[in-house]
C-alpha cells in the first residue's frame, strides 16, 4: 500500500534520512522503532509532505506522493495522529472532530461523530469540552478519532501511547487492535516494544536515518541483541 524507496530528507543543509526503504502491506500493522533522534518522525514527516524528501520515492496505492503537500497526502487517504497530539486547544471536542472530517477513502461504512463516540465512549460526555480541558488519554483518543474522521486507508500514529498511564495505554492498544481487525492498515511508532510486538506484523528498526533491520515480532524476540544495540533496552 505504501512504499518508500531510498528516501533522503534534510532539515536545511542537515541530512537526517539517508535512504529509507520500506513497504507497508494492506491491512497489516507495521512499526518504526529505534532510539530517540534516529529519524522515525522525520520518516513520517516525509510521508505526510510536511518535510518533503530531497530524493527517493514515496508511493501510496501506486501513486507517487513524494513531495506532495500535506493536505493532498491527507486527501489521498493517509490519516496522522501526530507526536504531541496537536489537538486544537480552543476548539471543543466536537469541533476538533468535525473541523477536518471527510470521507477520503470513499468508505461505505464511514467514520462519523456517532461512530467515534461508540468507539471511544469516554469522549461522549466531553463533546462540549475544549481541547485543553482533556486528560492526556482523552487527547490521544480525540487525536485518533480526528484522524479516523478522515476515513483514511492508512493510519499513522507517531508515539501512540507516550506519556499515558498504563490503564489508558492498554485501552489505546485494545482500540488499535480493533482497528486492525477492521482491516485498516496502520503504521505505528512507540517505545513499548512488548506492546508493539503483540499487534504488529512487521517491524523496521531505524538507526541514523536508515533501516538497519526488518522482520516480524518472532524474529525480533529471537534476537535480543537488537534491543540493546539499536533500542537501548
Ligand atoms: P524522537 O523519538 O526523539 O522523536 P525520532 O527517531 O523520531 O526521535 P526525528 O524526530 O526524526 O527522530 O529526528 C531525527 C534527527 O533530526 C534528530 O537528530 C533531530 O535532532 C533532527 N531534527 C528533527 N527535527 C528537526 C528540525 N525541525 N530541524 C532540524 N533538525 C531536526
Amino acid at each position: 500500500m505504501l512504499e518508500l524507496h531510498n528516501v533522503e530528507t534534510f532539515y536545511g543543509s542537515i541530512q537526517v534520512l539517508f535512504g529509507i526503504t520500506l513497504t507497508l502491506d494492506q491491512g497489516k500493522v507495521t512499526t518504526l522503532i529505534g532510539r530517540n533522534g534516529m529519524g522515525k518522525t522525520t520518516t513520517v514527516n516525509s510521508i505526510m509532505g510536511t518535510v518533503p524528501p530531497k530524493s527517493g520515492e514515496i508511493r501510496f496505492n501506486g501513486e507517487n506522493i513524494s513531495g506532495k503537500p500535506a493536505h493532498v497526502v491527507a486527501q489521498r487517504g493517509i490519516g496522522l495522529v501526530p507526536e504531541g497530539r496537536q489537538i486544537f486547544p480552543n476548539l471543543s471536542v466536537r469541533e476538533n472532530l468535525i473541523a477536518t472530517a471527510a470521507n477520503f477513502s470513499k468508505s461505505s461504512d464511514s467514520w462519523d461523530l456517532d461512530k467515534v463516540m461508540e468507539f471511544f465512549p469516554t469522549l461522549k460526555p466531553r463533546l462540549g469540552n475544549m481541547g485543553n480541558q482533556l486528560s492526556g488519554g482523552e487527547q490521544q483518543m480525540l487525536a485518533i478519532g480526528r484522524a479516523l474522521m478522515l476515513n483514511p486507508g492508512l493510519l499513522i500514529l507517531d508515539e501512540a501511547t507516550e506519556g499515558l498511564a498504563p490503564l489508558i495505554r492498554q485501552e489505546i492498544w485494545n482500540r488499535l487492535q480493533r482497528l486492525k481487525q477492521s482491516g485498516l492498515t496502520i503504521l505505528l511508532i512507540d517505545k513499548n516494544i512488548d506492546d508493539l510486538s503483540k499487534i504488529a506484523d512487521k517491524h523496521y528498526i531505524i538507526a541514523k536515518g536508515t533501516v538497519v533491520w526488518e522482520g516480524d515480532s518472532n524474529a525480533l524476540a529471537a534476537q535480543p541483541e537488537l534491543k540493546s544495540k539499536y533500542l537501548g533496552i
